[in-house]
Formats: structure tokens, sequence, C-alpha cells
């Protein structure tokens, strides 16, 4: 990155742009259709890169629809070569990737590391390890009799071009995983990054056309395709010739993603926002759980889709828990993501900041208590907010209904398990959850929440399962990413049938006249019970075979 980085000076030819889409971008003063990347933690410049317009993205995606004919026609084989291969690179790289993604989005080197890095390079080898049985065509046996001399097959075919538009909070992992699941079943894509974080894509981009030109496929154009770009890049990719689009994002771009792809029924994938609740019954190991309370609505200062967002526990255990949070919590550091003691980093940009600490003053203002943080740390940064402990709150509050998106945990008592079940059910969100106890108990739990995943005695980890599908209902969004899943969203089932007779005219076609009997006496032969009845049924249809044989 330092080979690109601007000097200080050139903060100065930046304006701050406020996207009412997107976020605050700096744009360049001098020259057109191009913008600005900026550290999270230390507000300076990184680099600047070309604002993808509309006749980039078409050019983009002809490329992609070209690279995707010799792509497809490759063996399988091969294509999972390329992805073992950029598995490898990834794990090569992985130190020097990891401080690419912590100078753009603020996380811990750890993190980086293990949620991004690792992340990614598992989801390459399951990608290649998977598609061949994706793709394989299977049998479709016939049961109607009439039917019985043809051979059924479903085969499964590449979409073509895949758009991919990602967001900023795993600049890695989520966009290498769908590009993956989509590359390794035959597909070309077109990724644009979030305009906050597109090096780390840019990087992704030179390891894969690494991983084809060890593999011996440096043919270009490359059926991996980055554009980078504000928003206005990606409606252009929505509007453009794709054959399927997968967005990660808000859940207010993805309505908006989904009406303009309406428009032309583009096929999506919608992977949103969340609000995950975290259930601890009395007989969850508290330690355990309260830490894992701590870390799941911390890391990443908060910043993930299923993060915890609202935590309920039960009454006779409740008032230790927070004491226990409280002291965990406390002991959190906050700074840059590049040092080593590190435990959270900022939030991504100061618009996401005053979206926290909205909804945080908001329920203080309505009787919450905040125990610890609850403010800016403006003393490390812009964008800097304490890791807060918040009680005495409910569903009044923007807090326990809208994404926060930042380091707060909101804790809040139950009595029964029917009313933790009703608390966690009840939100416009349904993304992920965890339940907290003696196993038995809290699965049964578990299986009540209405929620793409939920995991018990664990949390968030479901993501780095490259074989568990992750993605949400309700307005968490639609499909899904990972898994077998996850392939599956990018190939097209066609039925394929062969008739063993082809010289002869089937029963059913014209002339009808005088068929009806004949017919009548056929669905008998099928579905009547009784030898006497089907003997009877057999000689009612034999003018139809007599009248229709070959
Ligand atoms: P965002 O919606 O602001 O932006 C996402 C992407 O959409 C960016 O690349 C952006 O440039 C692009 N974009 C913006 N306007 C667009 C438009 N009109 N048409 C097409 N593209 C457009 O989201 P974000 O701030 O980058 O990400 C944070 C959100 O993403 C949170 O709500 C989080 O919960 C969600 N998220 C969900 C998942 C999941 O798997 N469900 C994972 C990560 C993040």
């Amino acid at each position: 990155m330092s080979s690109h980085a601007l000097p200080p000076t050139a903060y100065l030819r930046y304006n701050i742009l406020l996207d009412m889409e997107s976020g605050i971008h700096l744009v360049p003063l001098s020259g057109e259709n191009r913008f600005g990347t900026v550290n999270p933690a230390t507000g300076g410049i990184l680099h600047e890169y070309p604002a993808a317009q509309a006749r980039d993205v078409s050019l983009a995606v002809a490329r992609a629809r070209q690279a995707h004919q010799w792509w497809a026609a490759l063996p399988q084989l091969r294509r999972s070569a390329v992805l073992r291969r950029v598995a490898a690179f990834l794990n090569d790289e992985r130190d020097s990737l990891a401080r690419v993604i912590t100078s753009e989005s603020g996380k811990p080197l750890q993190e980086a590391l293990v949620s991004d890095v690792l992340v990614a390079a598992d989801a390459a080898l399951f990608c290649a390890a998977e598609a061949a049985s994706v793709l394989r065509t299977q049998q479709v046996p016939h049961t109607n009799p009439a039917l019985l001399l043809k051979r059924g097959e479903l085969c499964w075919h590449p979409l073509g071009v895949v758009g991919i538009i990602a967001p900023w909070n795993y600049p890695l992992s989520i966009p290498a995983a769908d590009a993956f699941a989509a590359l390794a079943t035959g597909n070309a894509v077109v990724l644009k990054p979030s305009e906050l974080t597109p090096q780390t894509v840019l990087e992704l981009e030179r390891i894969f056309a690494r991983a084809l030109a060890a593999e011996g496929l440096a043919s270009t154009p490359s059926p991996l395709q980055v554009i980078t770009g504000l928003a206005p890049a990606g409606k252009y990719l929505v509007a453009s010739e794709i054959d399927k689009l997968v967005f990660t994002g808000s859940v207010p771009t993805g309505r908006r993603v989904a009406q303009a792809a309406a428009e032309r029924l583009l096929p999506v994938v919608l992977e949103l926002g969340g609000k995950d609740a975290m259930i601890v019954l009395d007989d969850a190991d508290l330690d355990t759980a309260s830490s894992a309370a701590v870390w799941g609505s911390m890391m990443n200062a908060g910043q993930t889709c299923i993060s915890v967002e609202r935590c309920y526990v039960q009454r006779g255990i409740y008032s230790r828990f927070v004491s226990l949070c409280a002291e965990k919590i406390m002991k959190l550091r906050v700074g840059d993501g590049t040092q080593p003691e590190t435990d959270l980093g900022p939030l991504i940009t100061e618009r996401q900041l005053q979206i926290v600490e909205q909804q945080v003053d908001e329920a203080r203002a309505l009787g919450a208590t905040v125990h610890i943080g609850g403010h800016p740390l403006r003393e490390l940064g812009r964008n800097f907010y304490a890791p807060t402990l918040i009680t005495d709150v409910d569903r009044t509050m923007s807090l326990m209904c809208d994404e926060t998106f930042g380091p707060v945990l909101p804790v809040m008592p139950f009595t029964t398990d029917d009313e933790a079940v009703t608390l966690a059910n009840d939100s416009e969100f349904g993304l992920a959850a965890s339940v907290w106890g003696r196993t038995g108990r809290a699965t049964a739990v578990a299986r009540r929440i209405r929620a793409g995943a939920v995991l018990v005695n664990d949390l968030i980890s479901g993501f780095a399962i490259a074989a568990a599908p992750h993605g949400g209902i309700k307005q968490s969004g639609i499909g899904r990413s990972h898994g077998r899943l996850g392939l599956a969203e990018f190939v097209r089932p066609q039925f394929l049938d062969v008739d063993l007779m082809p010289r002869m005219k089937k029963l059913w076609w014209y002339p009808y006249h005088s068929n009806f009997a004949p017919m009548s006496a056929f669905t008998d032969l099928v579905h009547g019970r009784g030898l006497g009845r089907r003997v009877r049924a057999a000689l009612g249809s034999l003018p139809l075979l007599l009248k229709h044989r070959s």
C-alpha cells in the first residue's frame, strides 16, 4: 500500500462528498470520475481510484461475457485447480493482505487475518471440492406409465455473467466467497467492491490472475473483472447485461437494487442487515456466555451483519451476567487496528458513528442505563466510539429494533423460554441468532427462532464454516451464500428428455375424435384398484394403442 499512498498534502485536494445512498466519500478536486479512500483509524488518505461510469461497466460485462466462453468450457478439474492455487496464494500473502484490509476497514489485524483471509481461503477450497457435485447431471425417473419409454435428465449449467456488489465490513471474505462459488461453477464475475475498501478486492483480482497464470490459463480477458466506483457504478451493474446479481449491503440499498432488478426480471441474491438476538438461559456457563456476548457485540467494532445486537438473559442470572460483561468490556483496548494490543478499531466512517451515537442517546433519553461507554472517543480520532454496555432497554427504542452496527451490547431480562423466543422473533430481521445453555434445552429453543442460522453455545462462527449456508429471512434478505446452497445460486437447471421410441406418435395427440373413453380407461389402468379392473382398463385402452401405433 505504501507505494500507492498519496502524500499528506494530497488531502488538500479532496472535497468531502456526502452521498445519501452510500455515505461519505473523498472526491478529488482535480480530475473527473475518481474517488479516494481513507484510513478510518488515522484519517489519512490512502489512494484514489477510477469511479466506473456506465460505459466502463458495460465493457467489463462484455469482457466477462467473452471470458465466460473459455472458462465455462474448461473441465471442472481445471477450474478447481485455479481455486486451489488462489487458496494457496491467499495463505502465502496473508500478512500483507491483512494489513491492506486493516488500513481500509480499521479492523484489528487478527480479525483481518481470521475473518477475511482465512475464511476466503477456506471458501476457495470448499468451492473447488464441491462445484463438480453441484454441476453433476441427475436422472429424472418417469412414474407415469404413458411416459416410460423416455429417458430424462436434469443438467446444470452456469448462468453466464454474475454481478457482485460488496460491502466494506468483510471486504475480502464476503466478495471472495461469492466470486469463488460463481467462478467454480463456470460463471464469469463482474465484482464491484465497496468504495470504502476497493484495494482489498483489487488484491484479490491480482491473486486470481496469478493463479490463472500458474495454471497456464493467463488468457485474456479474465473471468474475474473488478470495477471500482461509487453507488452509480453499482446501479450501472444492476442495469447491465448480467445474468444474476448478488448484493450484500444495507436494507435500504438492497430494496433499491431489488426494484431496479425487477424492471428487467434480473434474479438477485440479497444479503442484507440483521438484528441478531443472543439468548442466555439460566443453565448457561456464565463466564463463557458473557465472554461470547462481549466478543460477539464488539468484534469488528460491532460492524458485523451477524453480531449480537440484542442480548436476552434469564432473570435469575441477569445481574451476574451484566456484571461479568461490564468487567470484560472495561478491559477492552480501543485503538489503531495495526497495533497488536488493539481489541477494537474505529467505526468505518463518521456517519456510521453518528448512527450509533443517535441510537444510544435516544435509548438513554427513554430511560436506558448506560453502564460503560455511550460516547465517542474523540481523543483517538473522528471514528472511534467507546465499547458500550446498556440495560433497561425495550423495543420502543431504535437500539432494540434497528440495526446498530456499532460496539454496543444492550442486555434485557426475560422470565420463561417462551418469552425469550417471542422477544427474539419480534424483529423485522431474521439473519442469525444464538442460544446459550444446556445443550438439549438450548437446541429446543434454537429450533423455534426464525432466522437463517442459529448457533447453540457459539456465535458468528457459522460464517466461517464454508459448507454452512449463510443468509436470512424477512428484511435480512433473499437467497443464500456459502455452502452447497450458495453454489446452487449460480447454476440453472435444464431438464433434458430423450424419447426412446422416436417414430411413435403420442397417445394424447390429435385427433381427439373418440379418444375420451379409451383415455379414461387408460387412467384406470394407471390408478385403478384391483386386477379385474386393471384388465378391463387395459382392454378399454387398446383402441388408443392401435390408433397411434408407429
Ligand atoms: P451499502 O448498502 O451502503 O453498500 C453496499 C454496496 O452497494 C456498496 O458497494 C455500494 O457502493 C453499493 N451501492 C450503493 N448504492 C447502490 C445502488 N443504488 N445500486 C447498486 N449498488 C449500490 O452497505 P454497506 O454500508 O457497504 O454495508 C453495511 C451493510 O451491509 C449492513 O447493513 C450490514 O448488515 C450489511 N451486510 C450484510 C451481510 C449479510 O451477509 N447479510 C454481510 C455484510 C454486511
